[in-house]
C-alpha cells in the first residue's frame, strides 16, 4: 500500500532528524518491533544478521543473507540491500554503512552476540540503546496504528464473549487456555502470544504458568490472554467465577479492583503524568485495604510490542499525550486463595480523555 509506504519513509527522516539532534551516527536495527516500525519489514531473528543501517544523513540501506533478499525487497521495495553470502562478513559490511560519526544506537533486544560483533566492527564507537531514538516517536501513535489496536482489541473481546459459553469445571487450566487460542485465531488473531489460565489459588500469582489444576465449582478465574494482528497486540484480563455466585469476599475484591480500574481511567488524560494513573488506582485499593496485595504497576505502553513506553509506575513523570496506547490493569492478589485483575488497552483521545479500545464487559462473569 502506497499510504503505508509513505509512512514508514516519513518515520525514517523523523528518526534520522532525532538522530541528528542526539548527535547519534547510525540507528543499527535487528529484527524486531523498530525494524518494522521503521521498514515495514517483520521477520524472526536468527542467528544471521539482518540489520537496518539507518544513518544519520537519511540513508538507509538493510543489511541481510542474499537467500532473503527477495523477501527483504517484497517488504521493503524502496529500500537500498546489501546482502552477505555464508561466508562474507556481515559486521564489516554494517561498518561499511555507518558513515556518519556519533554514537551507534542498536535495537534494545538485539542478540549479544550481534552487538559484540559490531561492537569490534565499530572500535571506538560509543554505543546506546535504539529506544533512546525510537521510543519518543513509536509512543505517539498515528491514526492507523491506533484503528489497527481498536481492531486486534475488538476480536479478544470477542474471544473473551466466547469463551464463556464454554465448560469450566472439570477442565484443566491448559484446556481452557487451548480453547482461548483458538478462539482468538478464529476471531482474526494471526499470532497468539500467550494465554494465562489462573484459577483457585493460582490466581494469586499475577503471571501464572498455565498449567494442569482442574478449575471446580466455586473457583475465581484470572484470564490474562493476547496476541497480534497486522503487527499490533492485544493484552486483555478479565477475572470469573465457576458456579451460581462468586464468594462474598471474592465479589467484593472484584468490585474493588473494577473501581480501580474506573480511577485509572479517569486520570489518564492529555497533560497527566503517567505515575498519576498508577497512583489513582493504587489509592482506590489502598483506601479499601488491600494496598499490599497490589504487587505490579498499573500499565504498560502497547503497540508493535506487547510492553513498550510509556509504564504506568511510580517515578514516571511522562506526560501523556494523544495518541499513546496502554493498559490499566489493577489487581489484587491473596496469596493461597485467589485473585483479580480486570485489564483493558486504553489510548488517549484528540481531545484529551482516555478511551478503552477494549468493550468487553467488565462485570464478575459466571461460567459454568
Ligand atoms: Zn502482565
Ligand atoms: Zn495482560
Ligand atoms: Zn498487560
Amino acid at each position: 500500500m502506497p499510504s503505508e509506504r509513505a509512512s514508514f519513509a516519513e518515520r525514517r527522516t523523523r528518526a534520522a532528524a532525532k538522530l541528528r539532534e542526539r548527535d547519534f551516527g547510525a540507528l543499527l536495527l535487528s529484527p524486531g518491533a523498530d525494524l518494522f516500525y521503521l521498514a515495514g519489514y517483520q521477520i524472526f531473528a536468527s542467528e544471521r544478521l539482518t540489520c537496518l543501517v539507518l544513518d544519520r544523513d537519511g540513508t538507509a540501506t538493510i543489511v541481510c543473507p542474499a537467500f532473503e533478499a527477495p523477501r527483504a525487497a517484497v517488504a521493503s521495495p524502496e529500500l537500498a540491500r546489501a546482502t552477505w553470502e555464508e561466508t562474507d562478513d556481515p559486521y564489516a559490511m554494517v561498518a561499511s554503512l555507518v558513515r556518519s560519526s556519533g554514537t551507534v544506537a542498536v535495537a534494545d533486544q538485539m542478540w549479544a552476540a550481534f552487538v559484540l560483533g559490531l561492537q569490534q566492527a565499530l572500535p571506538r564507537r560509543a554505543f546506546a540503546v535504539a529506544s533512546e531514538i525510537t521510543r519518543g516517536l513509536r509512543m505517539r501513535k498515528d491514526a492507523a496504528e491506533v484503528e489497527a489496536l481498536r481492531l486486534v482489541s475488538e476480536s479478544a473481546d470477542r474471544a473473551y464473549a466466547r469463551i464463556l459459553e464454554r465448560p469450566f469445571a472439570g477442565r484443566t487450566e491448559r484446556e481452557i487456555g487451548v480453547d482461548l487460542a483458538e478462539l482468538l485465531r478464529s476471531e482474526g488473531h494471526e499470532e497468539v502470544g500467550f494465554t494465562i489460565v489462573a484459577s483457585g489459588a493460582n490466581g494469586a500469582s499475577p503471571h501464572h504458568d498455565t498449567g494442569d489444576r482442574r478449575i471446580a465449582e466455586g473457583d475465581t478465574v484470572v484470564l490474562d490472554f493476547g496476541g497480534a494482528m497486522r503487527g499490533y497486540r492485544s493484552d486483555i484480563t478479565r477475572t470469573v467465577h465457576v458456579g451460581k455466585s462468586g464468594g462474598s469476599e471474592e465479589q467484593k475484591v472484584h468490585d474493588v479492583v473494577r473501581r480501580a480500574q474506573d480511577a485509572g481511567y479517569a486520570a489518564a488524560r492529555k497533560g497527566a503524568s503517567a505515575e498519576s494513573v498508577d497512583g489513582a488506582s493504587r489509592r482506590v485499593i489502598d483506601e479499601a485495604g488491600y494496598g499490599r496485595f497490589f504487587i505490579h504497576r498499573t500499565g504498560h505502553g502497547i503497540g508493535l510490542d506487547g510492553h513498550e513506553h510509556p509504564y504506568l509506575v511510580r517515578g514516571n513523570r511522562e506526560i501523556l499525550e494523544p495518541g499513546m496506547t496502554f493498559s490499566i490493569e489493577p489487581g489484587i492478589y491473596l496469596p493461597g486463595r485467589f485473585g483479580v485483575r480486570i485489564e483493558d488497552i486504553a489510548v488517549i483521545d484528540n481531545d484529551g480523555s482516555a478511551r478503552p479500545l477494549n468493550r468487553a464487559d467488565h462485570a464478575f462473569a459466571t461460567v459454568s
